[in-house]
């Protein structure tokens, strides 16, 4: 499935030289990582066993600043998926124009079995394993699935450990550990004004705008939050244990309690359940993957009942799927613009 996530992005790019008519040598160049790091992670595990585990950093390129992207957390991860969510990032700050190259990391498990324990250890055996490849001036990891601003402090201090005082090493740290404000709800936003700048160029505006949001963690949630704020009807959200719909939209300060409270949106009072692979075909204005990438594919693209696709996941638009969705006059606003807030 992974190998899927790179070719994709590699197709992508093949388009984008192609359309732009370049010169081959650099397409080699920008779709051949710098560097790939692979990891063995040995944990002790809370019962006294030895947990094992995978990890890696891929830096995919630097010429325009140090390499910077995010750490996933989860079972899928393997070197397909990181290169290709690398290779996104070279992109996405190239786009924005900030002085930073491209670079992404993960770790091959499920951390929702991982006790805070664990977790924390699992952390702090990558950050020894991968120090001498990151840094505030070579390589600034961030938060991406599963992982948020308590690993960014631990990867913060296991670095400063090694190497002194060191906070720019990451983003997405606490605030009053030297975060910036305003972080964690960044790409959240950033997805919120890039699709009301999208809508505007078709005169159209977000107030009343109905929105289906796959994936209720940072990117997710904030986006709907944001939405509602702006007067937007959130209709559908769904995180991995399911979805709910409420077609005149969901009270989302009261779904965000609900969430609190329960960890999950499944079971909020006055909503219908919807499952993840329905949620995706509803009908609505504007789709927004933030979960999964290859959620929309050549299987499902031609149900899709939306206007607009907006992209707050890496890569969930496969090449065919993106294919079929021109064809069909559906907008697809794609990752390297619409994630790209934080
Ligand atoms: P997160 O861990 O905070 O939340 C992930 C959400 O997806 C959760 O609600 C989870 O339940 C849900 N989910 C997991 N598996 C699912 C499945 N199979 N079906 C449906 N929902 C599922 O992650 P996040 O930081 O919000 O990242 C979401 C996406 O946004 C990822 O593709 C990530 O690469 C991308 N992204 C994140 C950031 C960031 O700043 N966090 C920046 C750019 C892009």
């Amino acid at each position: 499935m992974n190998a899927l996530a790179f070719e994709t992005t590699q197709h992508f790019i093949h388009q984008a030289f192609a359309a732009l008519e370049l010169d081959p040598t650099y397409e080699v160049l920008l779709t051949t990582p710098n560097r790939e790091v692979r990891v063995e992670l040995p944990i002790k595990m809370d019962d006294g066993r030895l947990g094992h585990f995978i990890g890696y950093r891929i830096q995919h390129d630097n010429s325009r600043g140090p390499y910077k992207g995010g750490i996933r957390y989860h079972p899928l991860v393997d070197v397909d998926e990181v290169r290709s969510l690398a290779s996104l990032m070279t992109w996405k700050t190239a786009l924005l124009d900030i002085p930073f190259g491209g670079a992404k990391g993960g770790i091959q498990v499920d951390s929702t079995k991982l006790s805070e324990g664990e977790k924390e250890r699992l952390t702090r055996r990558f950050t020894e394993r991968i120090h001498h490849v990151i840094g505030p001036t070579t390589d600034i990891p961030a938060p991406d699935m599963y992982t948020d601003a308590k690993v960014m402090a631990w990867i913060f201090d296991e670095y400063s450990r090694r190497h002194g005082f060191a906070p720019g090493v990451v983003t997405g740290k606490p605030v009053d550990l030297h975060g910036s404000l305003g972080r964690d709800s960044a790409t959240g936003r950033g997805c919120v004004f890039a699709i009301r700048e999208v809508l505007g160029h078709d005169d159209r505006e977000l107030a009343g705008t109905r929105f289906v949001i796959q994936g209720f963690g940072n990117v997710g949630s904030w986006a709907a939050r944001l939405l509602h704020e702006l007067g937007a009807k959130v209709i559908a959200v769904s995180d991995v244990n399911g979805g709910v719909f409420h077609g005149d939209g969901l009270d989302i300060p009261a779904l965000q309690k609900h969430v609190q409270e329960t960890r999950t949106v499944v079971d909020f009072p006055g909503s219908e359940p919807v499952s993840n692979t329905d949620l995706l075909t509803l009908e609505c204005d504007v789709l927004m993957p933030a979960a999964l990438g290859h959620v929309i594919t050549k299987d499902n693209a031609h149900e899709l009942r939306t206007a607009y696709v907006l992209e707050g996941a890496n890569g969930p638009t496969t090449a065919e799927a993106d294919d079929i969705l021109r064809s069909r006059g559906i907008t697809c606003v794609p990752d390297i613009f619409a994630n790209a807030g934080g």
